[in-house]
């Protein structure tokens, strides 16, 4: 699972808050901030038990198609390189375009062979013990509640 990140500024004290997260951010809404402790909810982190998992996150037709346009996208960059190249010099946003579609592309074939190969369903099985794990505390399914979570 390759990281990402996500930003959010503390209501309370203005602090630039920083946190890694998996790329479906799948994860307690309630975060806090690292500077003053307060608590914040972020609803784009996914309780998985309530909210559910992302559609696109098990749909390998979605990465299928990606990967199909990126390298389409690609080939073309490549194209264009290659005949720009004969005549003595090539574009480099082309290139640089080139370069993401193609890294777009291994990035989409990556994610759709995970799914066929059934290793992002034992990814999710992980996800939602976690997401269970939390709720089973009647503190935080309390906070849920009085952020107007339907627990
Ligand atoms: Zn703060």
């Amino acid at each position: 699972m390759q990281m990402s990140y996500v930003e959010w500024v503390c209501p309370e004290c203005k602090t630039k808050n920083r946190e890694s997260c998996n790329s479906w951010m799948y994860g307690s809404p309630i975060r806090e901030c690292k500077a003053c402790r307060s608590e914040y909810l972020d609803r784009r982190w996914r309780e998985v038990a309530i909210d559910g998992f992302d559609p696109r996150s098990n749909n390998s037709s979605f990465f299928l198609k990606g990967a199909l346009v990126l390298l389409a996208i690609a080939a073309i960059c490549g194209a264009l390189i290659w005949f720009q190249s004969g005549g003595g010099g090539y574009s480099m946003k082309i290139l640089l375009v080139g370069v993401f579609s193609a890294l777009g592309t291994l990035f989409c074939m990556f994610n759709f062979l995970r799914i066929k190969l059934g290793f992002q369903s034992k990814d999710d099985d992980k996800f939602m013990a976690e997401s269970k794990a939390r709720l089973s505390d009647s503190l935080y399914v309390e906070k849920l509640r009085k952020y107007g979570y339907k627990v």
